[in-house]
């Protein structure tokens, strides 16, 4: 009988580390996925908070953190890009330290067959109820779990005693309407919020900024999006979870500015009432604001803008994609047109809501001519005066899509022999992308794809100069800027400090058998200490 490993015997010590795997360029970002996890072990009593440890790659070495915190399992929240950098950290915590690890998110949910080594088994889809399942049997089985008690499990996979992948059955979806607000406070208050720059009442300021969820799913089906390999339907969570949210994050830590986060924010008119129904009853309407709302262009009309105004929207994120006809019919699900995409953007102008336009490139079968529409319709974008920024990246087949199986099909995706690293759309911190990495050329030479990354890194930048031209963007930039590094640097002396106290047992055994060690531990802590003082006073 093949079996998982557990590590420890008595389940009150059984323990969970959870680690969001992503590059830099994201580090900043509150891990969502990880708190809803959390929070829904905490709130159905599988695991007390301080049994689960949330492992931060901005400032934290995970193999040391795994070594103190002793964990049973180990979760990782992956996307496709990061797989190759998620793999390299499993591999190196299992080689000091044999744990049962776990591979959720978009990856292993669309190639559940790809489960291998260093990962035991794969979270297929929504997370929160089958993580709460395989934690529970894991703790109740004293040594090891056996397959047959795995197979009982809905929504995962794993590598059995004949080696051999199983797909447990399909997990239902969890019932968002009865979900209550996330405990943020399982996040440290230095994680939770980024200062960010916005244009209010004509002036820029920083604000402190909050991504947060409001519903899951989305109801189309564009060819390259894989959103169904992880939700299913659009289900909404309520407005009053939605809004003890936001109060309590704008009471307790003084946050006005929310992303809301899901695949299509403005879909139905009477949802976007009833959360501004329940913000006019706490008395937040008006003292908080929204930006970033994933809208699609053909939903929108001037009665929805009005709505969305109301509510508080201050920009909202089109996804305009192509300016071909045949292409958006091809790629986009639910007939985009380039009208809608004006007279929705010029309806946001005239409420003087911002604009964020994101446009694809280089699809399959997608002519020169086809190209340039796109080109057209993103330079008309770009000289709007509500365009808040212009976003272009590869037409990139993730696995999970309509597209990925196109890409097999013609024989572009040799799925043995896959870079995961090339599914970074580009790179977010530089806004560079190495052009010879596209997948789709058709009749392009890499002469010609440099050319148009070009042309529309100049439209983006276009866009860009308006903001820098606006007295007090740059400096205000600045100061977020500081306020941010300010925060990361005390939430990594709060995460020190707090390490202390909860793993005193490991840093007793470090002053017996290693007492050079602790003594640079504090050492450093001190120094930190003395310069984030000196830096932050
Ligand atoms: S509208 Fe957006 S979230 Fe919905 S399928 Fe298309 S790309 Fe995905």
């Amino acid at each position: 009988m093949k079996s998982f490993p557990v590590n420890k015997i008595n389940s009150k010590e059984f323990r969970l580390c959870l680690i969001n795997v992503v590059d830099r360029s994201y580090l900043d970002e509150a891990p969502l996925n990880l708190l809803y996890l959390a929070d829904y072990l905490v709130k159905n009593k599988i695991l007390s908070r301080k049994q689960i440890r949330i492992i931060d790659l901005d400032f934290e070495d995970p193999v040391k953190i795994v070594e103190k915190f002793e964990p049973n399992l180990i979760g990782f929240s992956v996307i496709t890009a990061f797989y190759s950098l998620a793999a390299d950290i499993a591999n190196k915590i299992k080689e000091k330290y044999p744990v049962t690890t776990i591979i959720g998110g978009y990856h292993i949910s669309s190639l559940p067959e790809k489960l291998k080594q260093p990962f035991d088994i794969g979270v297929l889809g929504e997370g929160e109820a089958t993580l709460a399942e395989l934690v529970s049997v894991f703790k109740k089985n004293k040594t090891s779990v056996s397959d047959a008690k795995l197979e009982k499990i809905p929504g995962i996979t794993f590598i059995n005693k004949l080696g051999k992948i199983v797909k447990t059955q399909i997990r239902l979806a969890i019932d968002t309407k009865k979900a209550d607000a996330l405990d943020w406070s399982l996040l440290h208050a230095e994680k939770i919020f980024q200062n960010q720059v916005f244009l209010v009442d004509g002036k820029p300021q920083v604000f402190k900024t909050v991504r947060i969820y409001s519903a899951r799913g989305c109801p189309y089906n564009c060819a390259f999006c894989a959103h169904r390999v992880v939700w299913t339907g659009v289900r909404y969570f309520s407005a009053k979870k939605v809004v003890d949210e936001i109060e309590a994050l704008y009471k307790d830590y003084g946050v006005q500015s929310f992303q809301i986060m899901d695949d299509t924010f403005a879909i139905s008119k009477p949802r976007a009432r009833d959360l501004i129904r329940e913000l006019k009853e706490r008395n937040l309407l008006g003292k908080v604001f929204f930006s970033h709302l994933f809208i699609r262009a053909n939903l929108i009309d001037e009665e929805f803008v009005q709505i969305l105004k109301e509510f508080g929207a201050i920009s909202v994120f089109i996804g305009i994609e192509f300016g071909s006809a045949r292409l958006l019919k091809r790629y986009k699900d639910g007939q985009l047109t380039n009208e809608q995409v004006k007279n929705s953007t010029k309806l946001f102008g005239k409420y003087n809501i911002f604009v964020f336009g994101s446009f694809m490139l280089f699809a399959p079968t997608e002519t020169k001519e086809e190209t340039e529409e796109t080109y057209q319709l993103a330079k008309w974008f770009a000289n709007q005066k509500n365009a808040l920024s212009l976003g272009y990246s590869v037409t990139t087949p993730y696995p999970g899509t309509k597209l990925w199986t196109e890409a097999v099909d013609m024989g572009i995706l040799d799925t043995d022999k896959l870079v995961w690293d090339d599914f970074l759309m580009f790179d977010l911190s530089s806004g560079d992308r190495d052009m010879t990495k596209i997948f789709f050329y058709n009749d392009y030479s890499d002469r010609d794809t440099e050319k148009i990354w070009a042309k529309f890194a100049k439209l983006s930048n276009h866009v860009q100069q308006k903001w820098e031209s606006i007295p007090g963007w740059t400096e205000s930039l600045i100061e977020a800027d500081r306020q941010n590094q300010k925060l990361r640097a005390a939430l990594a002396l709060k995460q020190r400090a707090h390490d202390l106290f909860v793993f005193p047992k490991y840093y007793l055994r470090q002053i017996l058998t290693k007492p050079e060690k602790i003594t640079s531990y504090f050492y450093y802590f001190i120094k930190d200490l003395q310069r984030f003082n000196k830096k932050h006073k």
